[in-house]
């Protein structure tokens, strides 16, 4: 072999440690990411795991080796909570205990008896388990990163394989008692296998972790922090995209909101503005969007081939605000909406549309407000 199992087992421990290190600034920048510190935890279990694995290299403990069995089920247990938490949500403790006890007694028990051989299987049996088990919550939760997690849960598949072979090889060979350091084809592709495999899954969790990071960033610069609803560089993106045909764009602004946060204060204005997004979700689909362009003012952008669709939208929306009573600290509030509605020809630009929803919203405010109008432009060409 190009590298003896020893050189190896150094460079385990040398990749290891600088990626727990990695690990663990991470989580104490951010100290909300707990899957972080068990992924940390998990790798300090591995590396001292390895380093009992590396003496029993050099020496032959059945001690060492049975100690050395018990940090990497640990670390790898600690690895499937952390991978667990990290792909759900969920640290999912309970089946990573079961399987660190189950793996922990039998290992153990094995030892015990004398039966060093069967204890080493019974511990690279469980290893691969436990591979396998984190590989499938990526493999279950790959839709967030169809690539990445389908690499990641490939890796520790190859993994767990390298894990369970050493078991089987152990056993083809008929080896229950061992006398010296298991030593056959299974464990030197093994230590191959696991420090490419584990190389590769640190670098793909940790490119996972930042890729997330950076979603959860472009969501929230996408997303009104008030209400929750897009807010209008979202919407606005790409201003001179052309809208399809049968696209409309209904503009919607609270009428003397001004009054309203004169009158019961800007927090419950706040609460209005919340109840109004709220209304507004009710009542579009999936399909449409809305978003609040700044204070009072919102839009929805409605996709639907009946073209009397959005004005029965906006005019139920109207009717349903001014029906609606919002409590609040300082009293009940009651308001109004004034809306504008204008429909794509086909040609339009986004930022067109709302030129024209926005004039007929100023029409349906002189007169009167608490009205829908539509554009003229629209209403000509009807
Ligand atoms: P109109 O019927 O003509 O639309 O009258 P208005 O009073 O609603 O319009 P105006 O544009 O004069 O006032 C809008 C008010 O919206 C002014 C501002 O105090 C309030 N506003 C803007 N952003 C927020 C916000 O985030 N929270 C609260 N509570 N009020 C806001
Ligand atoms: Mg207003
Ligand atoms: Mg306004």
């Amino acid at each position: 072999m190009l590298l003896d199992q020893l050189s190896i087992l150094i460079a385990i421990g040398f990749s290891g440690a600088s990626l727990g290190l990695t690990l663990f600034m991470m989580w104490i920048v951010g100290r909300g990411e707990t899957h972080l510190l068990s992924w940390s935890l998990a790798l300090a279990f591995i590396l001292v795991g390895v380093a009992f694995f590396g003496s029993v290299v050099e020496n032959y403990n059945a001690t060492f080796l049975l100690v050395s069995f018990l940090f990497l089920i640990a670390g790898f247990g600690l690895l499937y909570a952390g991978s667990a938490k990290f792909c759900s949500g969920q640290a999912d403790w309970p089946l990573a205990m079961t399987l660190v006890i189950l793996g922990g007694l039998s290992t153990t028990v094995a030892f015990a008896l004398g039966y060093s051989g069967i204890g080493t299987m019974a511990g690279n049996i469980l290893l691969g388990i436990l591979m396998l088990t984190t590989g499938y919550r990526y493999w279950i939760a790959r839709a967030e990163s169809p690539l990445l997690m389908t690499a990641n849960a490939a890796l520790y598949l190859i993994v767990s394989v390298s894990f369970v072979l050493c078991g089987y090889a152990l056993a083809h060979e008929g080896q229950y008692i061992l006398t010296a350091k298991p030593s056959n084809w299974a464990e030197d592709i093994n230590s191959i296998v696991v420090i490419a495999g584990l190389t590769g899954i640190g670098t793909l969790s940790l490119t996972l972790n930042q890729a997330r990071i950076a979603n959860r960033h472009k969501r929230e610069a996408m997303t009104d922090a008030l209400t929750g609803l897009l807010n209008r560089r979202a919407l606005l993106q790409n201003p001179s995209d052309t809208m399809p045909a049968g696209t409309a764009l209904v503009a919607m602004d609270l009428d003397y909101f001004k009054k309203i946060n004169d009158r019961f204060g800007h927090d419950c204005g706040d609460q209005a503005l919340k109840a109004f997004a709220e209304l507004i979700r009710a009542n579009i689909r999936p399909t449409d969007l809305a978003a609040r362009m700044g204070g009072e003012e919102f839009c929805i952008v409605v996709s639907d081939e009946n073209p009397r669709a959005p004005t029965a939208i906006a005019e139920r929306i109207r009717e349903q605000v001014e029906a609606m009573t919002i409590p609040t600290a300082a009293g009940p509030i009651r308001t109004t909406v004034s809306a504008g509605i204008s429909y794509s020809s086909g040609d339009e630009t986004l930022q067109s549309l709302l030129i024209r929803a926005d004039e007929a919203l100023y029409e349906a405010k002189s007169e009167g407000r608490n009205r829908v109008r539509t554009s003229s432009l629209n209403s000509l060409a009807a």
